[in-house]
């Protein structure tokens, strides 16, 4: 029997630096020994993160992984994408508290922020002393987010924010919460400090089926009044918010696959040792073909977050690549958590299996970061030159 550990079929491990291997067996060990020891734990309870992780994620390297200066751990992409990887093989929920602390909070202090601004908030970011969370979708604005009814208008030297945002994952969490509101300049960022903003409050969701060991959260601002310092200066339209999505879903397309291998090293071992019908499940031909196409599927979504990576380092990556890959690794890394799942029959509707937890967890990750039908929209934009209505 082939060793799956790393499910790695192609020696895609040849084409790695040392860095970039070292980096994902540090992050790789500390899912193993840490994280999924409690997982079950938190996913019994609705919304519940393991919080006493976060130092020890922040001594890794695991908040603004790509990012330099600040604290932050300064890898390539690949090593970025590596990381998500491990994490997500843990479970969505931990992929999704560092995507949006490094992908959705930091990029954007880092990229678009005042010095002021970066130095005050990004070293405790990357120490994970503070918590950022991002909130764009609204009740009634998810997909179409640029029609968003938050508002931000100014008043003397500064602005008053008023709206409601929802499904923001780590909201109540957060110390800081990057809000995306409309102005008379189009839509721009905010810093609310939510410890000191009066008006703004973070109730959280409960009654998830999915991503039940992640917090997600509402914004309600209240005439929050907020210092012109508390703009980012250095951007405005959906630009803002869209960038940060690129950044947040290229960690995606890696960090599926590792949801995907856990649920395959799972049930290549269960179908070797359960027996059905006078033999084990592994040997039959039905079961074969199924554990050649998640392979197969496996193997293809590597290949293609290994060169979104490379050209993520080169500077030669495209929003519409992004999208081909987030699209298509969330889509096979489903399909996988879900015959994982068939395959272990009733034993895979108990928690003491991960493949169905992967797999209501990628449900969701189907659809936040731009639904699956949206990146088939921008594709379809693409190659057709047409807008879709
Ligand atoms: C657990 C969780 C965490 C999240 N975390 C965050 C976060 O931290 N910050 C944040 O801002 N948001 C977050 N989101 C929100 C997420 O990004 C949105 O749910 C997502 O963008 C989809 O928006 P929607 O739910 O309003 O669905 P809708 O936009 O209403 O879409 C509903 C359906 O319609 C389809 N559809 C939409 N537009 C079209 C079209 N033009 N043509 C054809 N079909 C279309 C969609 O594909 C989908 O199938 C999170 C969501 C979840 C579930």
């Amino acid at each position: 029997m082939a060793d799956f550990q790393g499910v790695d079929f192609m020696r895609i491990d040849d084409l790695l630096t040392e860095e970039e291997i070292l980096a994902r067996q540090s992050v790789r060990e500390f899912v193993t020994k840490e994280f999924l020891p409690r997982i079950q734990e938190h996913i019994r309870q609705d919304g519940s993160f393991p919080m006493e992780l976060v130092p020890q994620m922040a001594e890794l390297g695991l908040f603004g992984t790509n990012l330099s200066g600040y604290g932050c751990a300064g890898l390539g992409n690949v090593a970025y994408g590596l990381v998500m990887q491990e994490l997500e093989r843990g479970d969505s929920g931990l992929r999704s508290f560092a995507s949006v602390q490094g992908s959705l909070c930091m990029y954007p202090i880092h990229a678009y922020g005042s010095d002021a601004q970066k130095d005050r908030w990004l070293p405790p970011m990357a120490a994970g002393e503070t918590i950022g969370c991002f909130g764009l979708t609204e009740p009634d604005f998810g997909s179409y987010a640029q029609g968003m009814r938050t508002k931000a208008e100014r008043k003397g030297d500064g602005w008053v924010l008023n709206g409601t945002k929802r499904w923001i994952t780590n909201g109540s969490l957060a110390h800081v919460a990057i809000v995306w509101a409309q102005t008379e300049d189009g839509v721009q960022g905010f810093l609310i400090d939510t410890q000191n903003a009066p008006g703004f409050d973070a109730p959280d969701i409960k009654g998830k089926f999915s991503l039940r060991g992640s917090v997600t959260s509402e914004l309600y601002m209240k005439d929050v009044e907020l210092p012109d310092e508390a703009r980012l200066p250095g951007v405005q339209g959906m630009k803002g918010p869209l960038s940060c999505l690129t950044q947040a879903r290229y960690g995606i397309a890696w960090g599926v696959l590792g949801a995907a291998m856990a649920c395959f090293d799972e049930i290549v071992q269960y179908s070797q040792e359960r027996l059905v019908q006078g033999g084990p499940l592994a040997g039959k031909q039905l079961t074969q073909a199924k554990l050649a196409d998640m392979l197969t599927e496996i193997t293809k979504g590597q290949l293609l977050a290994l060169q979104l990576g490379r050209l993520k380092d080169q500077g030669k990556l495209e929003h519409v690549m992004v999208s081909m890959a987030k699209r298509n690794n969330v889509d096979i890394a489903l399909q996988v958590a879900r015959g994982a799942r068939d395959l272990l029959g009733a034993n895979g509707i108990v928690d003491d299996y991960q493949a169905m937890r992967h797999m209501v967890n990628l449900e969701t990750v189907r659809t936040y970061e731009g639904t699956h039908d949206i990146h088939t929209l921008i594709l379809g934009e693409h190659i057709t030159g047409m807008r879709a209505l």
